[in-house]
């Protein structure tokens, strides 16, 4: 069985990131999303509420998913899970540099785990949670961003939260 692990952020899931485990899908027969905790990154929402988002997100896309957290490496997960690869995401040039430093660290720890990556469609390319947080504290239209149970919660997070980055 050909396992893939997809680490992010998901700080909130978007329909960019929803592209990326649809496009995984079709290679790899059970795909691990993992929703990563790093202690350097500020995110918006808790680790338990990103974990709750992309569950959500993802409840109808079947059963071969499995959403789950960590807070070791990356690496070490996907040994332990069994997942020969790890899954990310491009989306514009810029992504690339990020991503070609973290590959060749992840190939150091262990290169039995290789890393996998998928373009998504044009029309996500521009999307990224980020962006998605800017334009709700603007109060734009977020339609085109994720589903609306997740719009609601970055919305609300503005309404009631002071913002932590
Ligand atoms: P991280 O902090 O690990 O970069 P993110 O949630 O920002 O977490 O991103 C996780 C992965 O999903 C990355 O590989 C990123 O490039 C990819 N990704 C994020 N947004 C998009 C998008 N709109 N289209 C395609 N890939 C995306």
């Amino acid at each position: 069985m050909k396992k893939g692990l997809y680490p992010g952020s998901f700080d909130p899931i978007t329909y960019g990131h929803i592209d990326i485990v649809e496009r995984a899908l079709k290679i790899f027969d059970r795909l691990y999303v993992l929703v990563s905790v790093n202690p350097h990154k500020k995110t918006l929402f808790t680790k338990e509420e990103r974990l709750w988002m992309v569950k959500e997100a993802l409840k109808d896309h079947g059963e071969r998913i499995e959403v789950l957290t960590s807070e070791t490496l990356t690496v070490t997960h996907a040994k332990n899970l069994g997942a020969s690869h790890i899954v990310r995401g491009l989306r514009v040039l810029t992504d690339f540099e990020y991503e070609f430093q973290m590959t060749h660290a992840n190939r150091n720890l262990d290169r039995s785990i290789d890393t996998i990556f998928f373009m998504t469609d044009n029309k996500y390319s521009f999307l990224s949670s980020t962006a998605a947080k800017e334009i709700a504290r603007f109060e734009g239209d977020l339609s085109d961003f994720a589903p609306s149970f997740i719009i609601e919660r970055i919305k609300g997070k503005y309404r009631t939260d002071k913002p932590r980055d």
